[in-house]
């Protein structure tokens, strides 16, 4: 059964629930070294949940679980810890079988290769890490895992969100994301956004070489521009100067993604900078993300919240202090689930993000959509150190 954007938002949870509840029985229970051990150690089996309480038992990971020991939330297929479940045995029929019809496909470079080794090859396409996102965390780099599956499937069905921001394979999106995130963005527009559809032109750190890279960006013509705060700030001052000096500055601008939420002083600073460069009637659309949470999710048009992906994303809204769930539309910490991914996997992790504006799961006024919408502002508590009250 596929998704659909359009059931109401019980129909959506129940579907939500179901798939995680499986992924966690068939793949973290077995793979993941980091909850298998807390599993064991709570006694908590996965074939016994059933509820949404019973899966509040699974203590809440923070930052701090994740920086201890980043390889031990990377999903290890030959970490299985227990006897295969008949719906295992099923996927590995299923995989079987899709080796033998792989095998009789033509090969590359003209060697013949048997079943046993492309099955190793889809292996390996699904489990092993081929791209890692870095990001800063209690004192040091932290490496995000990211699989050829996790390219084919979650990443390209998350990006795909990009189309409710009215992003059409075409248009010319220029990224400014980190170069963190360059990596992602190129995976990504060779599995999905269609060349020449992307350019990810990721700057040299800092506001070094700005005059070069506004002659690039000049040239270019972006029609969206995605980037965070600093970085868009300082390519909008650039073609502002471009075209006081009588350049096209950015004229083809139709959408400004900003990574992270603004205030309403920071939207209206933003606006004016875009008036300056030639862009005055692009529309300003508020992001939010975390490199853990591997995406990174817009509004739709302005002022309608930030439209969250419950398809591969279990999210949870909890009290601050009794960490217990708020009602929708209630502030709470953001705390999310990964379902359905390879490579880094995280459960119910407490971001610290604290949605201020509440989170609806509701229809969008505007793109009709019913999905959960963040609405801004979102702040960041100060960090604690176990999430879980002793
Ligand atoms: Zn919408």
């Amino acid at each position: 059964m596929v998704f659909n954007y359009h059931w109401n938002r019980e129909e959506q949870q129940k579907y939500a629930e179901h798939r995680l509840f499986r992924f966690i029985r068939n793949y973290v229970h077995d793979f993941h070294p980091y909850y298998g051990k807390v599993f064991r150690e709570t006694a908590f089996d996965p074939h016994q949940m059933n509820s949404y309480d019973d899966f509040r038992r699974i203590p809440l990971t923070t930052l701090k679980d994740f920086a201890a020991d980043t390889g031990a939330f990377v999903l290890q297929k030959q970490e299985q810890t227990s006897k295969p479940t008949p719906a295992m045995r099923l996927n590995q029929v299923a995989e079987s079988a899709a080796g033998v019809l792989a095998a009789f496909r033509s090969d590359s470079l003209g060697e013949r290769r048997g079943i046993k080794q492309k099955l190793a090859e889809r292996s390996f396409a699904e489990w092993q890490p081929i791209h890692y996102q870095w990001m800063a965390g209690e004192g040091k780099p932290l490496p995000i895992a990211y699989t050829l599956g996790d390219m084919k499937w979650p990443v390209s069905r998350v990006a795909a969100m990009l189309f409710l921001a009215g992003y059409r394979p075409g248009m010319r999106l220029l990224s400014l994301l980190p170069r963190s995130s360059a990596g992602w963005l190129q995976l990504l527009a060779a599995q999905w956004l269609v060349h020449p559809a992307i350019s990810a032109l990721y700057a040299l750190d800092g506001t070094d070489h700005l005059q070069a890279r506004a002659d690039v960006l000049n040239a270019y013509d972006c029609e969206f521009m995605l980037g965070e705060t600093a970085e868009l700030e300082a390519w909008l001052a650039e073609s502002a100067a471009a075209k006081a000096q009588g350049k096209a500055g950015l004229a083809g601008l139709k959408k400004l993604l900003v990574a992270q939420g603004l205030d309403g002083t920071g939207m209206l600073e933003m606006k004016k900078k875009l008036a300056l460069a030639g862009a005055g009637d692009a529309q300003l659309l508020q992001g939010y993300g975390r490199p853990e949470m591997r995406a990174l999710f817009f509004e739709c048009a302005e002022g309608t919240g930030i439209h969250l992906n419950p398809e591969f994303f279990f999210w949870e809204v909890l009290d601050p202090e009794s960490r217990e769930p708020v009602k929708w539309g209630e502030p709470g910490v953001l705390t999310f689930s990964h379902c359905d991914w390879r490579g880094t996997v995280l459960l119910r992790y407490w971001t610290g993000d604290l949605i201020e504006g509440g989170l609806y799961w509701e229809r969008c006024r505007s793109c009709g959509m019913i999905m959960p919408l963040a609405h801004t502002p979102i702040v960041a508590l100060p960090a604690i150190g176990k999430a879980q009250a002793d």
